[in-house]
């Protein structure tokens, strides 16, 4: 059974690349009755964050990828934390020393950096140049002397082509010549990633890697080693990159795209929409269709169907794809989400009570059509929270037309003496300024949308003239007359 796994070094928040290997991980393994597996990669301590595991955990669970073992939920071939793991790796490391594949490196940060100012001076591009490659016991016996604990390296084979096949990329091959042995073990036992994460592999029986294609270059290394070990090799595939909307590589600083998934939440996207969105991130289903249910990626996922060159990251169809979806989920779904913005904006305070319930359900809909995402309704509403009425060039213009001050002051009427200011009552008291003045249709309709909101477009004119409440309407009329 098809075995694969998402890998994060706890680093921080769930990062959009990484959500895009881990949907594809979670795809393949639904689809084919595998296993997806996370694992934490902590062993880079540097840039380790303690809160790293349940902010990678909290954004897979939100976009709703489900994993079949990890951390929490542990599994059979835990645990699932590189750093509570240590032992495993020891013996792995022991193992390759004995066969004379790795080696003990007493060179010190210091020692290093010469060698490469030396290399640079002769233009050279090397890596490490294998000075503690043959030492004899004596010289590591030296070493030990001056109290320099040591390194272990993997000692890299020289004139080898180590070729694979990638699902994505297909052929791919290096030279072995071009890359200098690298270290497998730091002084304090601890394994780098390229080490730990090939005994993970294997201990974890996962047969497929998806991972970034900056992790290409790592490939060659790990292969060497399984051979080292004598272990079988998983299956390949290494993602293109996801660029900027100018079509350069993103940075973290980035803000012409959405990074992190943490961030879509707060904005409010769906996470269906999301899940859509990043699928199409270099993989392309074949027809004109653009629109996925998980359901449906799941049936038609596959590898073959992933580009080898970049994705380009397109925030308006994002948010083209964020609007199809909030326009189809259920209006008290969205409402959720938008009070907690209209909160944060100080629009409303506290817990909404029934009637303002109804009336943020009210508001909400009105724009449910046209939201891009949830925080949108703070911008799209704000309108309706304004104490002072702006009132833009279209509308002043508007406003001064010759029937207006009629048609206002016998709205005016209306509104006074109106019971029920709802939006179903709103059509007949228009019909009766109709009836009363004699103008009706734009030169009614635009003179009173003019006066009450400020502008000539807008949402439904009933609606949002229950939305403004009989107050707001009536103290606003009499402001103009
Ligand atoms: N820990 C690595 C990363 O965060 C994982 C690479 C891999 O999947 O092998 O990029």
């Amino acid at each position: 059974p098809l075995r694969v796994r998402y890998a994060p070094s706890p680093t921080g928040h769930l990062h959009i690349g990484g959500a895009r290997t881990a949907l594809f991980d979670y795809l393949l393994a639904r689809r084919h009755g595998g296993a997806f597996v996370v694992r934490f990669e902590d062993t880079d301590q540097t840039r380790h964050k303690e809160s790293g595991i349940a902010d990678q955990l909290n954004g897979l669970r939100w976009l709703g990828l489900e994993w079949d073992e990890s951390v929490d939920i542990g599994g059979p071939y835990g645990p699932y934390r590189q750093m509570e793991r240590l032992d495993i790796y020891k013996t792995y490391v022991d193992q390759l020393i004995r066969d004379g594949h790795a080696y003990h490196c007493y060179c010190s940060e210091e020692d290093l950096e010469q060698e490469r100012a030396e290399q640079e001076a002769r233009g050279e591009m090397g890596g490490y140049s294998g000075r503690c490659r043959n030492l004899t016991p004596e010289q590591a016996a030296a070493f030990q002397a001056e109290g320099r604990i040591p390194s272990t390296r993997f000692r890299v084979p020289e004139n080898r082509i180590i070729a694979f096949k990638d699902k994505v990329r297909e052929h791919v091959e290096f030279d072995s010549n071009g890359i200098g042995d690298f270290i497998i073990a730091r002084p304090d036992g601890i394994p780098t990633y390229n080490f730990a994460v090939i005994v993970d592999d294997h201990l974890m029986k996962i047969n497929l890697v998806i991972r970034g294609e900056e992790h290409l270059s790592n490939t060659p290394r790990q292969i060497l080693m399984y051979e080292a070990l004598g272990l079988p090799i998983p299956e390949f595939a290494h993602l293109a990159l996801i660029l900027n909307q100018d079509r350069k590589k993103m940075s973290k600083r980035d803000e012409s795209i959405i990074q992190f998934i943490e961030q879509y939440k707060e904005l409010g996207y769906l996470p269906e929409a999301v899940v859509n969105f990043i699928a199409l991130l270099g993989w392309s289903p074949g027809g004109e269709e653009e629109i996925f249910t998980k359901e449906e990626l799941i049936a038609q996922f596959d590898l073959d169907r992933v580009s080898k060159s970049p994705a380009v990251f397109d925030m308006d169809k994002l948010n083209w794809m964020n609007n199809h979806y909030l326009k189809k989920a259920p209006l008290s779904r969205i409402v959720e989400l938008c009070v907690s913005h209209l909160q944060k904006a100080g629009y409303i305070q506290g817990e909404p009570d029934a009637a303002a319930q109804e009336w943020v359900s009210a508001l909400v809909g009105l724009n449910q059509e046209r939201m891009r995402y949830a925080a949108e309704i703070v911008e799209l509403s704000s309108l309706f929270f304004q104490e002072e009425l702006v009132i833009d060039e279209e509308a002043a213009a508007v406003l001064k037309e010759e029937h207006v001050p009629a048609v206002l002051s016998s709205f005016l009427g209306q509104v006074e003496q109106a019971e029920a200011f709802t939006a179903e009552a709103i059509p007949a008291l228009l019909k009766q300024v109709q009836k009363d003045t004699g103008f009706k249709g734009k030169q009614l309709f635009m003179s009173i949308r003019s006066a009450c909101t400020g502008q000539v477009h807008g949402p439904d004119l009933n609606m949002s003239l229950y939305l403004l409440g009989k107050e707001k309407v009536a103290s606003r009329l009499r402001n103009l007359l």
